[in-house]
């Protein structure tokens, strides 16, 4: 734990808290863009003892939440035929498609498996040569190298029953929608660490000076968020907007260039829908001509397929920082973890299972 423990100090940590309070003079909103630091803010308190001139926003970095339903309602119909063994990381299973979820088709007797690597689904088609196997590739820049290896590995094996339904979404394009738009209350942001681990800031200062707000790239321990915050509070208070890295354990200008280039061997940038948002021009991957072999909505064809969303969630304006799970009518009532109407209550990374997980209050602001 020695190189986990530093990161969680207390007297650290109350040092930073001090400090955050010492250099706030006004209000600043400030969004975390991760799922996961959303969670690692609740789990240890520290959105709560963050002064209260701060409001702390959760981005759409929940790759869970942000897929769109078409594509699990594509993913549904898939898994839904006898001859196919459909596989997926376990959080997918419970989000609603229009009608039902994966585990429904599960229970109604389809073969759906939680997978851990999507190079364990190709295995599974390599020992299953009578099924067709297929994969859903969804995710940030974060999962996007893997599922490019697993589709060049079928490749390279010449394994024709595997196939991969792809929901691939990037950070960047997304931060510009936010700030974009013209009811974006988003004055700074804190980056996610693990994306740039792989991605570079490299396309960070060009976007904080357009915008004029401050992007700090930022890790997942409590000293991590904090030192990311300070970053942050004293450009806003300095009235700068640069791009910032407080994750240089991690995080290098220019990132991993050998990831980057897998994922550009076998996907290529498209407009992709964003759950609840819509669609952002140029902020996804799918998969290149060169492996449209590889593409299961091809194969299965499943190109017209009508969605129904709960008109109860508000996940969209959830994900732009506009609203708090809080403020969501049906926010542990309708939907909770046992009965989510959304995928935020779902996710391990979404802003509604990680405001019911750590009991923050329903405020219906
Ligand atoms: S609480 Fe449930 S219904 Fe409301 S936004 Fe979150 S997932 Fe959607």
């Amino acid at each position: 734990m020695k190189y986990l423990d530093e990161y969680r100090n207390p007297e650290k940590v109350k040092a930073l808290l001090r400090e955050i309070a010492s250099i706030t003079t006004q209000n600043w909103v400030i969004m975390e863009i991760c799922g996961g630091q959303t969670h690692a803010f609740l789990h240890h308190g520290l959105d709560a003892m963050l002064p209260p001139q701060i409001e702390l926003v959760h981005g759409p970095g929940c790759p869970v939440c942000v897929t769109p339903l078409e594509q699990i309602d594509k993913a549904i119909a898939i898994a839904s035929r006898p001859d196919v063994i459909f596989t997926s990381y376990g959080d997918m299973l419970r989000v609603p498609g229009s009608t039902q979820d994966l585990f429904s088709v599960r229970a109604k007797g389809g073969d759906v498996r939680v997978v851990y690597s999507p190079l364990d689904a190709v295995g599974l088609a390599e020992a299953n040569p009578d099924k067709e196997v297929v994969f859903f590739a969804i995710g940030f820049e974060t999962t996007a190298p893997a599922n490019a290896m697993a589709v060049l590995q079928a490749k390279n094996k010449n394994i024709k029953n595997f196939s991969v339904i792809t929901s691939h979404v990037r950070v960047p394009p997304a931060m510009e929608a936010i700030l974009g738009s013209k009811s974006n209350r988003v004055q700074a942001f804190l980056a996610a660490g693990h994306v740039c681990a792989v991605m570079g800031f490299h396309e960070y200062p060009s976007i904080a000076e357009k915008y004029h707000v401050p992007i700090v790239v930022t890790g997942f321990e409590p000293i991590d968020l904090l030192n990311g915050m300070v970053s942050a509070i004293k450009q806003l208070e300095a009235g700068e907007s640069i791009a910032e890295n407080q994750y240089q354990r991690a995080v290098k200008f220019g990132g991993n260039e050998s990831a980057q280039n897998t994922i550009r061997s076998v996907f290529q940038s498209v407009d992709r829908k964003w759950r609840g948002i819509g669609v952002i021009p140029q902020s996804g991957w799918g998969l290149s001509p060169d492996f449209a072999d590889f593409d299961a909505e091809i194969k299965f064809d499943v190109g017209d397929i009508l969605t129904q969303e709960s008109p109860l969630c508000i996940a969209g304006e959830i994900l732009q920082g506009l609203k708090k799970p809080t403020g969501c009518p049906a926010f542990g009532k309708e939907c909770t973890p046992q009965t989510p109407l959304g995928a935020p209550m779902v996710s391990a990374e979404g802003a509604c299972a990680a405001y019911y997980k750590y009991h923050r209050e329903v405020t219906h602001e």
